[in-house]
């Protein structure tokens, strides 16, 4: 491996098929921090900033926030220090616009490394998002049935207070399927041909789609 080579992993996957809990699984294991898109649009959001305030109308509806504003947010995100081995891609690319820009990005660091796809039936997903929650605090992701806090309504990890997305409710998730099929499907084949889709089984639980990954992974020569 030349010596500028950084390992980028690329989830690719539905809204719901669990990108976020494995990234957060893997980034403690392999090293390598999680980057996703709707996290820092939420950050942003809480903290009111101008982006934040130009991200919401498009979040709120389900719809994708223009290519231009997402791909500029992720390039400051990965010249930051603990991205200098790498970073897991959570949600980005969503679009063939930002899947090129990013090749552009990481093309000085070997470009991407390996692309996980996420194949999950649609009825599971939307099981998957009604049932979420999220820590308002630390961003924890939990489901009522499958993952469920120790505590109702309260995080295991840092105490905070559990909500759920507005853009989980069952009219914007409608849309948020709609859009995946229509701008982020058409990835796989971008990814295929370049030869770095993998296939994993995400209908699985959790403990067993990280080893489906992890498998992956090693296959690709990273080690967990
Ligand atoms: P994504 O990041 O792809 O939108 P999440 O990781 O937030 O998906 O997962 C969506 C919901 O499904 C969360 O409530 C999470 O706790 C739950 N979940 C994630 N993976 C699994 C799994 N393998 N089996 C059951 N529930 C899961
Ligand atoms: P997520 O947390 O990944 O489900 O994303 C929540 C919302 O943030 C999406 O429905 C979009 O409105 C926005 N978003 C997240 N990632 C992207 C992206 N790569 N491109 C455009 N919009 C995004």
């Amino acid at each position: 491996m030349a010596a500028n080579d950084r390992t980028f992993i690329v989830f690719l996957g539905p809204p719901g098929s669990g990108k976020g809990t494995q990234a957060r699984i893997l980034e403690q294991k392999l090293g390598l921090p999680q980057v996703a898109t709707g996290d820092l649009f939420r950050y942003n959001l809480k903290n009111q900033t101008e982006l934040g305030l130009l991200a919401r109308k498009y979040m709120d509806a389900g719809e994708l926030v223009p290519d231009e504003v997402t791909v500029r947010m992720v390039e400051e995100r990965l010249a930051r220090e603990d991205c200098a081995r790498g970073a897991i891609l959570d949600g980005f690319p969503r679009s063939l616009p930002q899947a090129v820009a990013l090749d552009e990005m990481l093309a000085p660091y070997g470009g991407v490394t390996v692309v996980p796809l996420f194949q999950v039936d649609d009825d599971v997903v939307v099981e998957r998002i009604s049932g979420r929650r999220v820590c308002r605090n630390c961003g924890a992701v939990y489901h009522v049935k499958f993952n469920p806090p120790k505590q109702e309504g309260i995080c295991d990890v840092c105490g905070g207070e559990l909500y759920q997305r507005d853009d989980d409710r069952p009219e914007t998730v409608k849309n948020r399927l709609y859009v995946y099929y229509k701008h982020t499907a058409p990835l796989i084949g971008y990814y295929f041909a370049r030869g770095l889709l993998a296939e994993i089984d995400a209908n699985q639980p959790v403990a067993d789609v990280t080893a489906a990954l992890e498998a992956v992974l090693a296959e690709r020569g990273i080690q967990v």
